[in-house]
């Protein structure tokens, strides 16, 4: 039995063109990239010609480009070091933010560092951009960190209209781009963005490597304290196998986007289309419409008892998929997204997140399976019982 990958948001699997460059680089490029000799000269070309891949392809400069271990680190950086550095007493985001932005606000507060500002949301889980207007007013000057696609359900804000109202009102704009970064394309010599956070795991690169996105007014001191290295704003020797990982994993993401997308978005809409024909009862989380991540489908079935199980029944027969985010993988207990959405909702919340990898005949077996393990009556057979 061929197992059926549909968890691409929780992390992707790697490109087999960036195992291949990554492999060459762990072989040939280990000299320390601060090193002086041939051997750190070689490791540091890599790194540099990585970062203005990863420039080129977002169209800003290579050195408003800080990698990091990962989105979370990014996500951290963008929020300790914004606040710490540039006098932010304000901090705007909303209740459906990664854990590692919605934490770190809770810390930054209960440090009497900032006082936080909750947005208020949509039904969809859309930011309402009045109420970030009013809080916007009464704070001048703030740090607004809004993301661009919820992980869970898979609803985007429009960072073109935020980044606007930002500038409208002198406040730093941070988003967490994680899972968008090589699925949409960004053009920052128009976005009105000053962070991005991003992680090569959400596009085929290597798990454990990201980097943030610094806009050029956005001077931040170090978060990691160490060496002087991305030019004295992160302490520790680069990842630079992982940092090469990364820019070819972008470079493969964006040569067909569109093609991709296309791709993608036509199995969600499918998926969405059979189970809301085929399986009774069934409802969707979130945006599932043509502005949503077309990489994510967040499911709701009918609490009838056996749909809790249902992810294990996936997984026996080989299909993978989660409850909620990653981080509550295997159950959509502690889901804070869907519990601020939907607090009253009943049933069982599955994300199936595809990827240019997934085809047309793993989501028809994947609805097969779930219509067997929900036993729905196949067509003949409710004919028969009528
Ligand atoms: N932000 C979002 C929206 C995510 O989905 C994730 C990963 O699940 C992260 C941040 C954290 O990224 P990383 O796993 O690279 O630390």
């Amino acid at each position: 039995m061929n197992k059926i990958y549909l968890d691409n948001a929780a992390t992707t699997p790697l490109a087999p063109e960036v195992l291949e460059v990554m492999t060459a680089s762990l072989r040939e490029e280990f000299g320390n990239p601060s090193s002086i000799h041939a051997f750190g000269r070689r490791s540091r070309a890599a790194v540099e010609r990585a970062r203005r891949t990863v420039a080129d392809l977002l169209h800003c400069m290579p050195g408003d480009i800080v990698f990091t271990s990962g989105g979370t680190e990014a996500d951290n950086m963008a929020l300790v070091c914004g606040v710490r550095d540039r006098g932010v007493q304000h901090l705007i985001t909303s209740p459906v933010e990664h854990h590692a932005i919605e934490l770190t606000a809770h810390e930054l507060a209960h440090r009497g560092t900032v006082q936080v500002h909750w947005v208020r949301l949509h039904a969809d889980g859309r930011a309402d951009l009045d109420h970030l207007e009013e809080l916007l007013a009464a704070h001048p000057r703030a740090l607004v960190s809004l993301m661009h696609a919820n992980n869970e359900v898979g609803t985007r804000n429009d960072l073109q209209a935020i980044g606007t109202l930002c500038r409208r009102h002198g406040a730093i704009f941070h988003s967490d781009t994680v899972q968008t970064m090589g699925h949409y394309a960004f053009d920052l010599r128009s976005l009105p963005v000053d962070m991005l956070s991003a992680s090569a795991h959400k596009f085929h690169g290597p798990k454990g490597v990201g980097f943030l996105y610094l806009g050029q007014e956005q001077v931040l001191r170090p978060m990691i304290q160490g060496g002087s290295q991305e030019r004295n704003r992160r302490g520790g020797t680069e990842n630079v196998a992982g940092i090469v990982g990364l820019a070819k994993a972008m470079e493969l993401a964006y040569d067909d986007l569109a093609g991709h997308e296309r791709h993608v978005r036509g199995l969600k809409d499918h998926m969405a289309a059979r189970l809301r024909a085929e399986v009774p009862g069934v409802g969707f989380n979130g945006d599932i419409g043509p502005d949503s991540l077309y990489t994510v489908l967040s499911v709701r079935f009918p609490d009838d008892g056996k749909a809790e199980m249902l992810i294990y029944h996936l997984d026996i027969e080989g299909i993978a998929c989660s409850g909620g985010s990653a981080c509550s993988s295997g159950s959509n207990a502690g889901s804070h997204v869907i519990a601020a959405l939907y607090p009253e909702a009943r049933g069982a919340n599955l994300r199936f997140s595809f990827s240019r990898y997934t085809t047309r005949a793993e989501i028809d077996r994947t609805v097969e399976v779930l219509k067997k393990v929900l036993e729905v009556p196949s067509p003949q057979a409710a004919r028969a019982t009528v």
